[in-house]
């Protein structure tokens, strides 16, 4: 089996597929692995690691993938980045399909097998594959340092000689991997924090956190999980309601962080101009969401912006402004993955189309897509 990593060339990607550490343990899998030089440069890791490690260091992309069965990426492969692919070989990343859905059956069509890690089912045997979760678990610790540093006031209460000085209130919108991460980090740095979700099961693990659940209709939670444990998108009477009192609540917040997604939908819009400005000058808010549409209204991609005093962070990639924890943790999740396919004596991946959390992953396999999500409709 021989592996390929390549350096990422989306604008902001400094994330990489492989770390040194997982091209030690593909070694020990019996499979080689080709890594593009500078591959792991934004992350801090060399091509001497990579070498040290057992890798082949390669001058381009093309040399990397010669012969390769498997090509790792962090973010899906341009159309020009996919001219050096051949045939049958099988591409894995966080491929964001639903955002470019064009990209699927075009796999199907270069006979590239996509294996989206970003579709890998919530199941328990998949956990440690999880990339969703290990990347937002940074995310989520990331939103609230990000907060506190754009903040001019501390977050903790502090009693001092000169007196004292009030705990920042901090309110967190979605309490999925990331919110839950933001809601434990900001309580780490002493903030009061409150947070809410259309989840009902994420009453419980926002309280066993020590931050306060706020709800508009307990009752209507209960209807909107998917059996996946996603949100659901909730009804327009939900959602009026929501904003009213989202709007009450968010009027006597220091920093929100806003993190609320739906598979496949654009982000829900939780936060309008008039929110905004109904907050206090010096407030912050990070819109976690904000690559997916935003749930807040004036969040700019990629921008820091100030209105009426009040900061609002809609930065990009933010898993990738920590990239070496972000590319160890996506590395290993990789690795994980590749690992349960792999035959032991063999040494060859198997991609069982039968196995669950193949049929989760794979876009497209032999020259056709295969994920029910994106089957082309009957004629
Ligand atoms: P996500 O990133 O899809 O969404 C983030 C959060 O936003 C979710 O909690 C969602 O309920 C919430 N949300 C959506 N619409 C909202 C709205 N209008 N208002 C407020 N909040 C809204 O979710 P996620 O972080 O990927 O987690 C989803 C669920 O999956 C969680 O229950 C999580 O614990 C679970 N999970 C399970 C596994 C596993 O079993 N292997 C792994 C990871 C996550």
């Amino acid at each position: 089996m021989k592996i390929a990593v390549l350096k990422e060339t989306r604008p902001g990607e400094t994330r990489v597929a492989a770390t040194p550490e997982t091209v030690k343990k593909y070694l020990g899998l019996g499979a080689s692995v080709s890594v593009q030089t500078g591959a792991g440069e934004a992350a801090r890791f060399s091509d001497a690691d990579y070498a040290d490690a057992g890798a082949k260091i390669c001058p381009s992309a093309a040399d990397a993938v010669q012969e390769a069965d498997i090509i790792l990426k962090v973010q899906a492969p341009s159309s020009e980045e996919m001219r050096v692919f051949a045939r049958g070989v099988k591409l894995i990343g966080i491929l964001s399909a639903y955002n470019a859905p064009d990209t699927v059956p075009a796999y199907a069509r270069m006979g590239v097998d996509a294996m989206a890690m970003d579709f890998m089912p919530r199941i328990t045997r998949a956990q440690s594959m999880d990339v969703l979760s290990s990347q937002s678990n940074l995310a989520g610790y990331k939103a609230v340092i990000d907060a506190a540093a754009y903040y001019g006031r501390a977050l903790p209460m502090m009693m001092t000689a000169a007196g004292t000085i009030a705990a920042a209130k901090v309110f967190v919108m979605g309490a999925g991997v990331a919110g839950l991460q933001a809601i434990a980090t900001a309580r780490r740095l002493g903030a009061v924090v409150s947070a809410t979700d259309v989840r009902f099961a994420a009453k419980e693990q926002v309280n066993s956190l020590g931050a306060t659940f706020v709800t508009v209709d307990e009752e209507a939670m209960k209807e909107a999980e998917t059996e996946g444990g996603y949100a659901k998108e909730m009804s327009d009477d939900f959602k009026k309601r929501q904003a009213e009192f989202v709007a009450g609540h968010i009027a006597k917040q220091d920093i929100v962080i806003t993190t609320a997604l739906i598979p496949g939908r654009p982000a829900p819009r939780l936060v309008d101009a008039d929110m905004v400005r109904s907050m206090k000058a010096g407030s912050v808010m990070v819109d976690l969401a904000v690559e997916a549409g935003g749930n807040v209204e004036l969040a700019r991609l990629g921008e820091a912006i100030e209105t009426n005093g009040v900061t609002i962070l809609g930065f990009a990639n933010v898993p990738g402004r920590l990239a070496a924890d972000a590319s160890s943790l996506y590395a290993r999740n990789i690795y994980n993955f590749i690992a349960a396919f792999t035959d032991k004596e063999s040494g060859n991946f198997f991609a069982d189309p039968e196995d669950d959390i193949i049929k989760g992953v794979s876009l497209t396999r032999d020259g056709k897509v295969v994920h029910a999500a994106f089957e082309p409709e009957e004629a």
